[in-house]
């Protein structure tokens, strides 16, 4: 969970970096906000198989509520 909040926390500094008030240092690495996107989804995939969670499944279920109790809440692209 540390790790999961620790890259969040990172992708977080990315998106306040470019889109947010706070430049970066020119000292600073050139990360993106697409490689702390993909820091996320490994550390939740490892965080789910760690607790024999099929995170497919888990995706599933989360498509099937928003796309059934939430359906109203979106606007759906033409
Ligand atoms: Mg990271």
């Amino acid at each position: 969970m540390a790790r999961l909040t620790e890259e969040v926390g990172e992708m977080a500094r990315e998106v306040n970096h470019y889109h947010g008030e706070k430049p970066k240092k020119l000292s600073e690495r050139e990360n993106t906000i697409e490689d702390e996107m993909g820091d996320i989804i490994f550390v939740l995939a490892c965080f789910a198989n760690s607790l024999n969670i099929d995170l497919s499944e888990s995706f599933h279920i989360a498509m099937h509520k928003i796309e059934t109790r939430d359906k109203n809440r979106w606007t759906p692209k033409d």
